[in-house]
């Protein structure tokens, strides 16, 4: 396969790095090296925030008709595209093509979503609280330039969750993309470039985040940064962005608890399918899954026979259900917690280790790992790969308490019968989101996204992504008199 070479967008030019430096992407399929890239220094990243500061006004100004325009032009100049670019995706991040095509899919419905959101954007008028003759208008505006830097599990959907939404919502855009899934973030400012937007509103800076992240996030020019990826790595950046509007999209352990009055078959195909898709590299894969004792042997069945039907192979192929992980550390991570499993007690049962025989080492199949406990990795942490860890409880009091023990909160599940026990646990369970009869790994264009503790801060999707890429300002019409000398009226 020939070398490809991409460029960052900076400025509306297409640029190598003011250093000349670049990087490889290899394809965790083949093993190849698949494209060479810029890689970004403070400098680069400084001059795309630069470009992006000089251009915000004029997108600010732009009518809401004109901006949600360009998220229709975006939307329509990536379907052309959807089957090239859906294996373009697959080759760099190891996803199967079916997953691909859907994940670039999706990307045009949620954009269309996000500009009719914004079209019907309402802000209230309210009247005087003290003052009658005081009327207080609140208007919604752009936060300023933004920054955006996204995770490489879905290197397309996340983004388009964030980045043209910033932009239609007014502000000027730096995104910086994961290292390792840079060629699905060139081919979408591709598409957005196509679609018209002033020169500067876009940029993309491609390169390693210890350093043009970092920039990015210290930068003083940069008014709002939205962040997923990793809880350590959301930890260190809120402590260093100081008084940025920040939005942080974190990671999750989001338990999958059956109670014994489940439909246990259903229980176990919605378990295989939220620990195995994408290769349980999904901020909101069922990471845990707690089984009242009395259903556990019979659900245990189950779940074994739906692992072993996870075809691991080459995911350009369509029979394909498990491609190979993205990277060695996320890879070796999943090794790690298994092994601190099975040393601590746990039994595998299905898969376990890493395929021998695929053309690279990253290749890990669908794993069933029984008998785990909450003084585990695998029961108290985020494992990031195919890997269903099973642990059992007694009462739905245990069962809350496990499930909230590592304060990650994004989505957990609930498989029961009973309405009143799921709207119990669905109090109880501490999580942006309690799914009843689903896998955790559920998501919709329409409903606040978001976690509790460890899994983030602040909501996205629907119309709380317009709302989070705004600020809310008031404008206060007085026509009566002003205060007079030695008036405190209102004055905090
Ligand atoms: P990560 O290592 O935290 O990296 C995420 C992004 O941040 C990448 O673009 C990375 O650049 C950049 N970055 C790394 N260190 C940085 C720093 N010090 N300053 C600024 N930027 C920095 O996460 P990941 O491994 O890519 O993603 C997996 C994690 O994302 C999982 O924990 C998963 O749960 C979470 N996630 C959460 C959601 C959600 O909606 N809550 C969605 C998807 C994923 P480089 O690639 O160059 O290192």
């Amino acid at each position: 396969m020939p070398l490809a070479s991409y460029r960052m967008y900076i400025d509306g030019e297409w640029c190598h790095a003011t250093s000349g430096a670049t990087f490889d992407v290899r394809s965790p399929v083949t093993g190849e090296r698949l494209a060479t890239l810029p890689e970004a220094g403070r400098e680069d990243v400084r001059r795309a925030v630069d470009a992006a500061r000089a251009a915000q006004r004029t997108v600010a100004r732009l009518s809401i008709k004109e901006r949600a325009e360009i998220a229709y032009r975006v939307a329509e100049a990536i379907r052309p595209h959807l089957d090239a670019w859906a294996l373009d995706l697959t080759l760099e991040q190891g996803k199967p093509i079916r997953e691909a095509r859907t994940e670039v899919a999706e990307t045009i419905p949620n954009l269309l979503w996000s500009a009719e959101d914004l079209k019907r954007i309402e802000t209230p008028t309210l009247e005087g609280y003290s003052k009658p003759e005081t009327t207080y208008l609140l208007r919604r505006e752009p936060l300023g330039v933004v920054g955006v830097i996204t995770p490489w599990n879905y290197p397309w959907l996340i983004p388009a969750e964030f980045v043209v939404q910033a932009l239609i919502c007014g502000n000027a855009v730096v995104f910086k993309p994961a290292s390792t899934t840079p060629i699905s973030a060139v081919h979408f400012v591709e598409a957005i470039e196509k679609a018209g937007v002033p020169r500067g509103a876009m940029n993309l800076i491609t390169g390693p985040g210890s350093t043009a992240g970092r920039e990015l996030v210290e930068n003083r020019s940069v008014d709002g940064l939205c962040f997923t990826g990793e809880t350590s790595t959301g930890e260190e950046i809120a402590h260093r962005a100081g008084l940025k509007k920040i939005g942080l999209e974190l990671g999750g352990a989001g338990p999958l608890i059956v109670l014994d009055d489940a439909d246990l078959s259903k229980a176990a195909r919605d378990i295989a399918f939220g620990c195995f898709n994408n290769a349980g590299q999904v901020c909101c894969a069922n990471g845990r899954i707690l089984v009242d004792e009395r259903v556990h042997d019979r659900l245990a069945t189950k779940v074994a026979e739906e692992a072993r039907r996870w075809r691991l192979g080459d995911p350009r192929e369509e029979s394909t259900d498990l491609g190979p992980m993205n990277n060695e550390p996320t890879i070796e991570k999943v090794e790690r917690h298994v092994a601190d499993g099975v040393r601590q007690g746990a039994t595998v049962v299905v898969g376990g280790h890493r395929a021998i025989d695929r053309p690279t080492r990253q290749y890990y199949p669908a794993t069933l790992v029984d008998g785990v406990t909450t003084d585990m990795l695998l029961g108290n942490s985020e494992t990031f790969g195919p890997v269903a860890p099973l642990l059992t409880f007694r009462t739905l009091d245990e069962a809350v308490e496990v499930a909230n023990l590592p304060r990650y909160g994004l989505s957990m599940a609930v498989h029961t019968a009973n309405l009143q026990r799921a709207f119990r646990l669905a109090r109880d369970l501490k999580a942006g989101q309690v799914v009843v009869n689903d896998p955790v790994l559920y998501w919709d264009y329409n409903h606040p996204w978001g976690g509790f503790g460890r899994s983030g801060l602040g909501r996205v999707a629907g119309r709380w992504t317009i709302e989070s890429f705004t600020e809310i300002k008031t404008m206060i019409l007085n026509i009566g008199e002003s205060p007079g000398p030695g008036s405190s009226e209102n004055v905090p």
